[in-house]
């Protein structure tokens, strides 16, 4: 049996099973162990030899609780999403509200607060419908919400409600 081609130098096809069913003798597996070592076409081959009888069929199809993890993972990074926008047009609208906007362009100040005030309602609206919309589709999908994603959306309530008596007590 040659273990080696003597022509390419990789092992022969009979050299190779030999090494995979373990026949080989002590110096032939150190020179095989050697040339694998090195040899990235013998290793291929090797790999492939050993792989195809290890990999099986899943006892039950996987393909359907795959899908089904991978959209309950996209609806709750789309749930994130939104709150952190949300958050974000808290903050700006926050800040244009406690004047530090307002403060860098003065000459506008006359008259801008009824403004913020009322793209602040807009805003909270359109912001509180597509919440709604976001905390059904997440229940609907037959999983409980995370009590962190509960904990951001009540600190946005808050968040929009102590703006909001700001926003009256000022006028
Ligand atoms: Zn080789």
């Amino acid at each position: 049996m040659n273990l080696f081609d003597n022509e390419t130098g990789h092992f022969t096809e009979e050299g190779l099973a030999s090494l995979i069913a373990g026949n080989l003798d002590e110096l032939q597996s150190l020179e095989a162990a050697e040339h694998l070592s090195f040899c990235d076409s013998c290793c291929g081959r090797y790999a492939a030899l050993l792989t195809e009888d290890v990999l099986l069929q899943p006892e039950h199809p996987v393909t359907e609780p795959v899908m089904q993890r991978i959209q309950k993972r996209r609806n709750t990074i789309f749930f994130n999403r939104g709150l952190k926008v949300g958050l974000a047009a808290c903050l700006a609208l926050g800040l244009w509200l406690t004047g530090v906007f307002s403060a860098v362009s003065a000459p506008l100040q006359q008259g801008d607060f009824d403004r913020s005030s009322y793209l602040l309602k807009q805003e909270q609206t359109r912001i509180s419908s597509a919440k709604e919309e976001m905390k059904s589709k997440y229940l609907a999908d037959d999983e409980k919400p995370t009590t962190l994603n509960m904990q951001i959306s009540d600190a946005v309530e808050s968040f929009f409600a102590t703006f909001t008596q700001k926003g009256e007590t000022t006028k």
